[in-house]
């Protein structure tokens, strides 16, 4: 059977990147930059105090001590913003903001709390002079103009995510629009005739639909837009009607739940065996063997197990790599650590996904992971209680407690 890993790459390998829009930055928080952003200028621009205190010339210093304290002059008070007139001459200081530049002839800058003087400093009042009892070296206290960022330098590759700090950056460069790749239009549809829509009364046998709104969830979360088709009934026909309303939508990916399995009701494998557009079917992975991909009218299609579990995982392993894949974005593991198994876990040999709490153990100083509780398929409750996947290679059968497993962190 397909290993998990080989069918990833075998989607990837079907898929096309979407086009790039221009944004305001205001809104291109968590999308994906469609081009490099090389530095236009400086970060910081100009060379500055990293304090408040009293611009200077170290060697006016080098002497000071508790004993022998050096009286320097204030000639020149410099606020943020504000451009410097005079030049430090020997013992002048000149008292200055964080983030001012500074005046000609300072080459550090002594924190206000290491001055001393008889006088009070405000706003209002600058001292003439303060007095400084230990020296400091060149450089102390200033932020070099291109330490942060040199100007021309690459500021952030394609294909990286925009984070807050990430939209903060590009500000800081003077950068007010920015190319990311559009959303991922992905069509949802959950099939099932035991699938009542939410608002309707749960009669004998039925169920509510959530895998639509999971799905939906994990779409956004993974940058893409959800367009819902609903709830399609367990037959051929059915499928093939909504899937034409998927293409007419304009998905660039179709996933959908359910009916890929073994019964005589899985009517969306059955759809896609019709059109022989079937590119694999089952993979070596728990939960979520039954997953499908394909293709439908050119439309990539993913067929997730109905069971909400395999739906989570089989989405978290193919469906999010793939819309990250087609925004331009590589990195789609998520933030893995290295965790101590609290107590035995079996397997039976497929790839396995434990759905876990990992926990930093003070005590030890050890992440400690546990089952976040039953692990059958249609254990939701597990599954938004867990924090982490764990994950179980192929292959292996038995892990001891105490043994180290590899964790993907989830977002809370
Ligand atoms: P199937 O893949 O059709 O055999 O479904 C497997 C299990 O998942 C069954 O217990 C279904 O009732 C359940 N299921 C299927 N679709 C959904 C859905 N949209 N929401 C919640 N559970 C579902
Ligand atoms: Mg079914």
């Amino acid at each position: 059977m397909l290993s998990v890993a080989e069918a990833r790459s075998r989607i990837i390998a079907r898929l096309q990147p979407v086009a790039a829009e221009t944004l305001d930055l205001a809104a291109a928080a968590g999308r994906i930059l469609a081009q490099p952003v090389f530095a236009p200028h400086a970060l910081p621009p100009f060379a500055n105090s990293a304090m408040d205190g009293y611009a200077v010339c170290a060697a006016d210093v080098a002497a000071a001590s508790a004993a022998a304290p050096v009286t320097l002059r204030v000639i020149e008070d410099i606020g943020a913003g504000q451009i410097p007139k005079s030049t430090l001459s020997a013992g002048t200081v000149a008292r200055i903001t964080t983030g001012a530049l500074l005046p000609a002839g300072a080459d550090a800058v002594i924190p206000v709390e290491w001055t001393g003087t008889d006088l009070p400093q405000s706003a209002q009042f600058c001292p003439p002079s303060i007095r400084v009892a230990q020296p400091l070296e060149p450089g102390r206290f200033i932020r070099a103009a291109g330490s942060d960022v040199p100007q021309a330098s690459l500021a952030l590759p394609a294909g990286a995510r925009l984070s807050a700090a990430a939209v903060g950056l590009l500000a800081a460069l003077g950068i007010g629009r920015v190319a990311v790749a559009s959303r991922v239009r992905v069509a949802v549809l959950s099939t099932g005739n035991e699938l009542v829509p939410l608002g309707a009364p749960l009669t004998a046998g039925k169920i509510h639909n959530s895998n639509s709104y999971t799905l939906a969830a994990l779409i956004q979360e993974a940058g893409g837009t959800a367009i819902d088709l609903g709830i399609v009934p367990d037959s051929v026909a059915a499928v093939e009607l909504r899937l034409a309303d998927a293409v007419q939508q304009g998905a660039q990916l179709i996933v959908s739940s359910a009916g890929v399995s073994m019964g005589n009701l899985d009517v969306v494998r059955q759809t896609l065996e019709k059109t022989q557009r079937v590119e694999f079917w089952q993979v070596n992975m728990r939960p979520g063997k039954p997953v499908l991909f394909g293709a439908h009218n050119g439309v990539p299609f993913l067929g997730l197990p109905g069971n909400p579990v395999s739906a989570i995982i089989a989405f978290e392993l193919f469906a999010r790599p793939a819309l990250l894949h087609m925004s331009g974005c590589a990195q789609w593991e998520r933030p893995a650590v290295m965790a101590r198994v609290a107590a035995d876990m079996q397997s039976d040999g497929r790839e396995t996904y434990v759905r876990a709490r990992v926990e930093l153990d003070e005590h030890s100083g050890e992440l400690s992971a546990r089952a976040s509780g039953g692990q059958d398929s249609h254990m939701l409750g597990a599954m938004a209680s867990a924090n982490a996947l764990l994950i179980i290679p192929a292959g292996v059968k038995s892990v001891r407690a105490g043994e180290l497993l590899k964790a993907w962190l989830l977002p809370s």
